[in-house]
């Protein structure tokens, strides 16, 4: 018989979930519910009160906290996350792929004599639980079951929804954790500015940046600074994240006119990177297939692009706009300032 544990954390306030833990919540109570088995959900976090958030799941809470769970430390966040393990006796443990809890969970995993696999995307349970996961540049699906327990599945943003139910005052169990020596000491955070920071995997929308942001356009220029400044002041007015055609990020290096904030990290498609974002819109981009292999798991698409034959237009987008995106984008941006 299997039991079920979903590690979770908080983020920076150390008394608020992450996003990608609620969405683990969500999938650990449909897997429990499938199985018939016990959920036991598991809390790190600078405040205690973070479990609040999870009182309607109905699930055991053992919690770990305190102001050396405050800061994420591979430690101090191992060692929290392997007491909460040895506490609970799961044989499947869910975790979300968070920066705080990918780096550790092999290692956790390892301790505990156990398996792991990560980017995982579903969690199936017929006669046995099921965990599936993208291979080969998101190209080949792979079912994977196995005997060994507990059982470590990470599990990728965006790939359920987030567990959201009343908070109120909950019994939790506090778990004890010896804590390692420490060599780190945290002193602060620099975060980059917004502007700067313009991969947002959490953003409802991805703009996508074609290269034809820095073409020729119809009065014979390049227009590459007003293409820069149209995007970022779009990015800052919707917090959307952006994506970037390889064309595009290619330029950099053919010393040519080139958008200075995009890198590869932007890139999207065969050789960059699937993104999940609800909503995705493409501009100045011609949706060739290397590209749009990278839209997978975009549900709604639109683009724009002067070209009325462009890939797009041949059923890759939901819905394009034969139109000049530095027009239509300067509209926007116009309408979402008055907004
Ligand atoms: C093995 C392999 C792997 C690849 N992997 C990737 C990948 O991971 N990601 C990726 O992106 N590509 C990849 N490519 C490259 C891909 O095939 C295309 O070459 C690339 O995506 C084209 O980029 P683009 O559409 O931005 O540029 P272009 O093909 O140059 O298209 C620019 C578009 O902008 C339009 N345009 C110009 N001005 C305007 C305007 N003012 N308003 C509106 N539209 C305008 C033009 O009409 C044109 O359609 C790969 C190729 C290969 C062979």
């Amino acid at each position: 018989m299997e039991s079920i544990l979903v590690l979770t954390h908080a983020d920076d306030t150390g008394s608020t979930l992450i996003r990608a833990s609620l969405e683990t919540v969500t999938a650990g109570t449909e897997l429990a519910a499938k199985l018939g088995a016990a959920l036991i959900i598991g809390v790190v976090a600078h405040d205690g009160a973070a479990a609040s958030a999870l009182a309607s799941t109905g699930a055991r809470l053992l919690v770990v906290s305190g102001d050396a769970f405050s800061q994420a430390s591979y430690a101090t966040d191992a060692a929290a996350c392997e007491a909460i393990c040895r506490a609970a006796k799961a044989t499947i443990v869910l975790a979300p792929s968070s920066a705080r809890f990918s780096r550790i969970m092999a290692g956790v995993a390892h301790r505990l004599s156990g398996a792991i696999d990560t980017h995982i995307t579903a969690i199936a349970a017929t006669d046995a639980v099921e965990a599936s996961r993208w291979f080969y540049r998101q190209r080949i699906e792979a079912v994977i079951t196995r005997p060994t327990r507990p059982w470590f599945l990470l599990l990728d943003a965006g790939t359920h929804d987030a567990f959201a139910g009343a908070s109120s005052e909950v019994p939790v169990e506090q778990i004890a954790v010896e804590l390692p020596a420490r060599r780190t000491t945290v002193t602060g955070f620099k975060t980059p500015q917004q502007d700067v920071q313009t991969i947002r995997p959490d953003a409802k929308l991805l703009f996508v940046a074609g290269a034809g942001w820095t073409k020729k356009q119809s009065d014979g220029q390049i227009h590459a600074d007003q293409a820069g400044s149209l995007i970022l002041e779009f990015l800052r007015n919707s917090g959307a994240s952006l994506g970037s055609s390889k064309s595009l990020v290619d330029q950099g290096g053919d010393g040519n006119s080139v958008l200075p904030f995009l890198t590869h990290m932007n890139q999207i498609g065969q050789t960059g990177a699937p993104p999940r974002h609800p909503k995705g819109h493409s501009t100045c981009c011609h949706g060739e297939e290397p590209h749009v292999v990278g839209w997978r798991f975009i549900n709604d698409r639109r683009a724009i692009s002067i070209d009325p034959n462009c890939g797009w237009t041949r059923g890759k987008a939901d819905v394009v706009y034969i139109a000049d995106a530095f027009q239509v984008m300067a509209k926007v941006n116009e309408l979402l300032t008055t907004k």
